[in-house]
């Protein structure tokens, strides 16, 4: 684009999509009310309100599902390369107490649509479909395709949604935007860290609480081994974009009553390290614990079950995705998104994984996903949508 037709072009975008502010609430309210909590998910009840929006525009679109009534849809505008693809998740959080009205009934107060799902992730599908509206009217001057999915399951692992999409339905891209990671607009996510969650099981042998020294108690032994693990030196602890790792003990289940001693404990932990380490490094060192321990009571016996390992994952900063975004950001808001690492896990890490250049960048405030009262501002969302009208423009034309 030169310098004249881009000015243009960021001008009609501005006018176009703060003409359309009323059909994103709307947009947003219908989807609010289809109540895709997950656990179940029942995404299926909000694939209406997209399918209509794509049927009445002449978007082609296609729905997958890998279980009844865990629907994903996608529409297709433009034909060719690249491809763009943009998923924002059907599915909600459960709503939890204390809201102030029916979360599933959006209400509108001082420029903020309220309701579940509001700012995570519904408030940026309703956005993305006014995207794919001006793109669809603009359709002949676009050389690549956009891709615009409602997945589901997204709140719980993917595997129905996103990683099904791309592991069986040969869905695929050249670049994508996952809009789910808040931060206003401030921050483009580039880089996550590994998750990994262990559970670790101190065997001991029963016996009577007034003859412990019949048995072996299994939770003393998971006491000692957690506090050396307490003590991991991690190999990795500095990255240019993220925070340090951090070892988190989420549970420990074991004992029955005062009179017993134990025979079993079981402990939980979620590990966050750094790309430039590895699960292979943290699970060595905790094995290597493990045998210290083993070797210093004799009695102990441990065993370690991984429950999950997400890979970290890392895109280049100089990558295309990070230029548009920040220049189109910059045009519109006059900030300019900063690359930065995540510590929480999203759906970027599957795309990564599969060779597509994605990052995240989205509207809303952290502290809005999964709240009671959970809103969004709205005008952040028509902001939202003017951006990406212009990044998919700049990548597609
Ligand atoms: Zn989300």
């Amino acid at each position: 684009m030169n310098t004249l037709k881009s000015q243009n072009l960021t001008d009609t975008v501005k006018q176009y999509m703060q003409n359309k502010e009323r059909e994103i609430v709307d947009l947003a309210c219908k989807l609010i009310s289809a109540q895709t909590e997950n656990p179940p998910g029942n995404e299926i009840l909000a694939v209406p309100v997209v399918k209509d929006f794509f049927r009445s525009l002449n978007i082609p679109y296609k729905t997958f599902e890998k279980v009844k009534d865990r629907t994903n849809i996608l529409g297709y505008i433009g034909q060719g390369s690249p491809t763009l693809l943009v998923a924002c998740h059907l599915d909600v959080v459960p709503a939890g107490d204390d809201w102030k009205r029916n979360p599933f009934e959006a209400w509108i107060e001082n420029g903020r649509i309220y309701g579940r799902g509001s700012s995570d992730n519904k408030g940026q599908m309703a956005a993305m479909m006014a995207v794919a509206r001006f793109l669809k009217e603009n359709e002949s001057k676009l050389k690549g395709q956009l891709i615009l999915a409602g997945v589901a399951d997204e709140e719980r692992g993917s595997s129905l949604g996103l990683e099904y999409l791309l592991s069986e339905c040969g869905v695929t891209a050249d670049y994508a935007i996952i809009p789910d990671v808040a931060h206003n607009m401030n921050m483009i996510d580039v880089t996550e860290k590994g998750a990994l969650f262990l559970e670790i099981i101190s065997h001991g042998k029963q016996a009577h609480g007034s003859r412990p020294e019949g048995g072996i108690n299994a939770i003393w032994n998971m006491i000692t081994l957690l506090e050396r693990i307490k003590q991991l030196k991690f190999r990795c602890t500095t990255h240019p974009l993220h925070t340090p790792p951090t070892l988190n003990l989420g549970s420990i289940h074991s004992g029955t009553a005062p009179n017993i001693v134990p025979a079993l404990c079981k402990a939980q932990l979620d590990i966050r390290y750094l790309p430039e380490d590895s699960s292979e490094n943290v699970l060595n060192d905790i094995n290597t614990i493990m045998k210290e321990v083993e070797a210093r009571e004799p009695a102990a016996r441990f065993d370690i079950r991984i429950i999950s390992n997400q890979l970290p994952s890392c895109v280049p900063i100089n990558n295309p995705l990070v230029a548009v975004i920040s220049k189109h950001t910059q045009s519109i808001l006059g900030i300019q998104p900063q690359p930065k690492g995540m510590s929480g896990a999203t759906v970027t890490k599957q795309l990564i994984q599969k060779g597509i250049t994605a990052v995240g960048f989205g509207p809303g405030d952290e502290s809005e996903a999964h709240a009671t009262n959970e809103s969004i501002c709205i005008q952040e969302l028509v902001d939202f949508a003017k951006i990406m009208a212009l990044i998919s423009f700049d990548l597609l034309s």
